[in-house]
């Protein structure tokens, strides 16, 4: 029997890729009627493009997105603060890419359609419950065109990729509620803009106290003049916020202002948002840890077993590591119980510190160690505010927690 995904997202469509590889028959179900490049930027790092480029999407997604030089961190005064270098430029055997959160969805599916073959990624099913005996598991799903009731689907066992607001993970925690507020409310936006900086910079800006920015371009070379698609969020702390879909339109007059005098000689800011082709709000959010991810025949991955704040660009990633240990886990014993229990052993409280990690210590800490040092004033000296040590010191903690230190990379098989 086979492997019922539920959603076909990153985390979905990898494990879908991962287990054709493995030799272990699967189909995805996905509540969208088709795979559309909706919202919009995404980083995936080392350790998440090592396991895509095993699964032979290097080239496709090098075609689509930027291959991600370094990251930069300024102040609001855009003085720079800390600089270093990212994916195959820090020494990595594997890029970093900067991406359409849609392009690399698009990658994935395009080729596990041609690997597995278009009638195993089945579109417009919306899963809405599930049940188990001893030995398989049965999905229910309804329309999501008419909200008609579908044939249930039976499996050896299912797994719940689909996402934070994941039906399997409110069946198996009723009591759990919605998605926790972190008291950071984000626009969200893309705008065609001349390259800046080295035209593949990571930029993080300012502090969510008086509003942050992370800009970083996701598409090269969208006109004849060599611009590209830039993807930018502003970060600001405030209590208003909504709790709606990813694709939210939001409006510029309610974020600009903190940003109006962030004319640089590297970018302008304020006309760069201002010329935005699409603004989107989304609250800054994510759940407490689970105890439990495995469930007999039934377990969880990616955002619908993690959600984490995005201060860390590692939703999509640790999404492509569970990936990657499931379908591990799955061909290294036919016991499938046994398995999904190997595989919340291998990850969940691994997940559970970079959930905790986004929520304190972020890569961004740089931005708030020098905003509380400096009383947000520009300085004259950043080595009398901060030293070299102390920045690669917050940066290097946070890729341990995260697996993508070159240690823990090295260390996996
Ligand atoms: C539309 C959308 C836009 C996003 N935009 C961004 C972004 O701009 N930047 C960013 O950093 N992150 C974004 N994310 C989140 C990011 O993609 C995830 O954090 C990360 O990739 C983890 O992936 P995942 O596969 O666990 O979940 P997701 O990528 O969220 O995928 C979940 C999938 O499950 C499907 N689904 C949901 N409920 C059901 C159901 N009941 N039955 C069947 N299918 C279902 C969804 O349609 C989706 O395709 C977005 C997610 C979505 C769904």
């Amino acid at each position: 029997m086979d492997v019922i995904i539920v959603g076909a997202g990153i985390g979905g469509l990898t494990l879908g890729l991962a287990l054709y590889r493995a030799g272990i028959p699967c189909r995805i179900y996905e509540a969208a009627s088709a795979i559309e490049p909706i919202a919009v930027g995404i980083n995936v790092l080392p350790h998440a493009t090592r396991e895509l480029a095993e699964l032979g999407l290097e080239p496709a997604l090098a075609r689509v997105g930027v291959t991600t030089a370094e990251a930069c961190f300024f102040n609001r005064f855009g003085q720079l603060i800390y600089r270093e270098p990212l994916g195959r430029e820090a020494g990595y055997a594997w890029p970093q890419f900067s991406l359409h959160r849609g392009d690399l969805q698009q990658v994935l599916a395009d080729a596990f359609v041609r690997r597995a073959g278009a009638d195993h990624l089945i579109t417009g099913r919306r899963c809405v419950a599930f049940e188990q005996t001893a030995d398989r598991v049965t999905v229910h799903f309804e329309s999501a065109a008419t909200g008609a009731r579908l044939p249930p689907q039976h499996g050896a066992i299912a797994i719940a990729s689909d996402g934070i607001h994941s039906t399997i993970r409110k069946q198996l925690y009723p009591d759990e509620g919605e998605p926790i507020y972190s008291g950071y409310n984000m626009w969200r936006g893309v705008t065609r803009w001349p390259r800046f900086l080295s035209g593949a910079s990571m930029v993080r800006a300012g502090w969510l106290a008086t509003g942050k920015m992370v800009i970083y371009p996701i598409r090269n070379d969208i006109d004849y003049q060599g611009s590209q698609l830039v993807n930018w969020v502003a970060e600001i702390e405030t209590p208003r916020h909504e709790m709606r879909d990813w694709n939210r339109p939001g409006a510029l007059a309610d974020f600009v202002g903190a940003f109006k005098d962030w004319r640089f000689d590297w970018l302008d800011v304020p006309a760069m948002i201002g010329a935005a082709e699409v603004i989107l709000e989304f609250p800054m959010v994510d759940q407490d840890p689970l105890p439990r991810w495995s469930f007999g025949r039934v377990s969880l991955l990616g955002d619908a077993a993690h959600p984490m704040v995005p201060r860390g660009s590692n939703g999509a990633g640790q999404a492509i590591v569970d990936a990657r240990a499931l379908a591990d886990c799955l061909y290294a014993t036919e016991n499938r119980v046994a398995a999904l229990r190997a595989y919340e052993d291998m990850r969940r409280e691994a997940t559970a510190n970079v959930v905790r990690t986004n929520r304190t210590n972020p890569p961004d800490a740089i931005l708030r160690e020098v905003y509380l040092r400096t009383g947000d004033r520009p300085f004259d000296d950043i080595d009398a505010v901060i030293s070299r040590d102390e920045l690669v010191a917050i940066s290097e903690s946070y890729k341990r927690v995260a697996g993508y230190d070159h240690d823990t990379l090295a260390a996996r098989k």
